[in-house]
């Protein structure tokens, strides 16, 4: 098991781990709940990670990642067609209903 992403967004984790899965590359979330800052905070305060579980696998989904959500080529936004509301270009999913991207 290798540690190859981590990020307060969990939607953002789940895109992750959705474009390992579709390269056929296994992995796994792990969650650390850190200290907590504040009481507003909420979700937050969990730290999610996402571990490769094959090691042979951490290039290639670390050259995937990179490409796809560290340094996305620039996409236009678009709005979700079930609650209309806007997502960034490099989101598959709506951040808010989790319907998927409009082909
Ligand atoms: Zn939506």
């Amino acid at each position: 098991m290798k540690l190859i992403y981590t990020h307060e967004n969990t939607m953002l984790l789940h895109s992750a781990k959705n474009i390992l899965d579709s390269n056929n590359i296994e992995s796994a979330f792990k969650s650390e709940h850190s200290a907590p800052i504040g009481p507003n905070l909420g979700i937050s305060n969990i730290f999610q990670e996402l571990w490769v579980v094959h090691d042979e696998d951490y290039l290639r989904a670390r050259e995937i990642l990179e490409r796809e959500i560290i340094n996305p080529e620039p996409k236009a936004a678009w709005v979700c067609p079930q609650c209309n509301e806007e997502n960034a270009g490099s989101f598959d999913f709506c951040w808010n209903c989790q319907t998927a991207k409009p082909a």
